[in-house]
């Protein structure tokens, strides 16, 4: 299930270099830090999106925005851009799993909102209680 760094940056667009890889994964700390609110949000993730710019492109459709970064940066910035995208839709609903033993994300698709677990934690727990179809 899991797919290796250079696979999936180059599943995104990535080139899947090293230096790619380097850039992902300093941009992953700081969103884990900042989702975690283990970090203010301007400190890692500000200067790891510093460089990047958005021009825009009018087009009979509305307007374009062309992300403009060095390449090693661009998937990481599109990162924190959906990280962003998802804070702005549906506040307050992405959070990590409740699962100690758990080092991934939610979105809370839910009603109410009180979604604690990720799908893979909850499928284990399911699995554990028998219940697993
Ligand atoms: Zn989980």
């Amino acid at each position: 299930m899991r797919v290796a760094g250079k696979e999936f940056a180059q599943q995104f667009c990535g080139t899947g270099s090293k230096a790619d890889i380097a850039y992902l994964q300093r941009m992953r700390s700081a969103l884990h830090e900042v989702i975690r609110e283990q970090a203010d949000p301007g400190a890692d993730l500000g200067s790891l999106i510093g460089g990047a710019i958005l021009t825009p492109e009018v087009t009979p459709g509305g307007i374009r925005w062309e992300l403009q970064a060095p390449a090693v940066e661009r998937l990481a910035v599109r990162a924190a851009m959906a990280w962003s995208e998802v804070m702005k839709e549906m506040p307050g609903r992405l959070r990590p799993c409740a699962n100690t033993e758990c080092n991934l994300f939610l979105i809370d698709h839910s009603r109410p909102g009180s979604a604690k677990w990720c799908s893979i934690s909850t499928a284990r727990g399911v699995q554990a209680n028998g219940n697993w179809r």
